[in-house]
């Protein structure tokens, strides 16, 4: 199946995802007025859906957009989108916008928000780099601040994201780590990173200003199963540097090993034995349940 004939959830109705039907008046579109969740589908399934839906509904209390769908009804919607695509995706995004308004911006005009569900068949990393590892660096670009936005809502303001990611393009880098308003550690452009020293696992905690990974949650529960030692920890871009192992966790690209950030090497320069493991581990999980 090509991706000009996967069929997109829009407002109730199911079009072909590569037709233009949203509003160019769309607050999401005019604002980046709007939440979202990229969802990953194994084998026809959607892994770990209640956890995304549930972060929906909180990013959409976060920046105060009324909730008009129950998580039930999201949930058919996301299942309907897997079904009516027959099995062919392995990625949703599942969006929700103010909805369409007046170009002078007045967040409680649009009278109803926008819902799509966005199929698509995406491999963010070839299968190389998550065997060889990915070269990051740690960006200049900062953190969108919590005192501003809170980072915990997976909102439409990707650009900061984008600008730390646009660095680490131009530098020849795969990615970008990001630090906060104080210096520490929060997360790369679209994953949270993990470090391994003195055989603890440390990743930034919630405080840092991170969206609260679902992968992040699971390689933690692993780490527990395992027996290593799990810490949430600030971390100091010194404690990147002196890393034994460090990956990357998101829903999109699983376990991505580092294996240098700002021409450092991470241990000897490549994937760690405990990288790899929670990877097989997570592979195993996906693919299982
Ligand atoms: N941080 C950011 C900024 C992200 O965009 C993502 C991807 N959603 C993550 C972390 C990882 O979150 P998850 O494991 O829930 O996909």
């Amino acid at each position: 199946m090509t991706a000009r004939s996967l069929l997109a959830y829009v407002n109730g109705a199911f079009v072909p995802a590569d037709q233009p039907v949203i509003s160019a008046h769309d607050y999401g579109f005019l604002y980046g007025d709007g939440v979202f969740e990229g969802i990953r589908v194994y084998d026809g399934r959607p892994f770990k859906l209640p956890e995304h839906l549930r972060r929906l509904i909180d990013s959409q209390r976060i920046v105060g957009l009324r909730a008009t769908r129950t998580v039930a009804e999201l949930s058919n919607i996301v299942q309907e989108t897997c079904a009516a695509n027959q099995r062919a995706i392995s990625y949703l995004r599942l969006t929700v916008t103010r909805g369409p308004g007046p170009i002078a911006l007045d967040p409680t005009a649009p009278p109803q928000p926008t819902i799509v569900c966005l199929p698509a068949e995406m491999v963010p990393f070839p299968p190389s780099v998550l065997q060889h590892g990915l070269r990051v660096i740690v960006a200049a670009t900062r953190r969108t601040s919590p005192s501003a936005l809170s980072p915990r809502a997976k909102t439409l303001n990707y650009l900061n994201n984008a600008m730390a990611k646009l660095e680490a393009l131009h530098r020849g880098a795969g990615d970008a780590l990001m630090l906060g308003d104080h210096g520490f550690v929060t997360e790369a452009s679209s994953s949270n990173v993990f470090v391994l020293s003195n055989g603890a696992l440390r990743t930034p905690p919630p405080s840092a200003g991170i969206l609260l990974g679902i992968t992040r949650d699971v390689i933690l529960s692993l780490a527990h199963d395992l027996g290593v030692p799990a810490k949430e920890e600030m971390l100091t871009r010194d404690d990147l540097y002196t890393a034994d192992e460090c990956f990357l966790t998101g829903t999109a690209s699983e376990i991505v090993p580092v294996i240098e950030i700002d021409s450092r090497p991470v241990g000897p320069g490549a994937p760690g034995p405990l990288t790899g493991r929670l990877a097989g581990l997570y592979r195993e999980l996906t693919r299982s349940s």
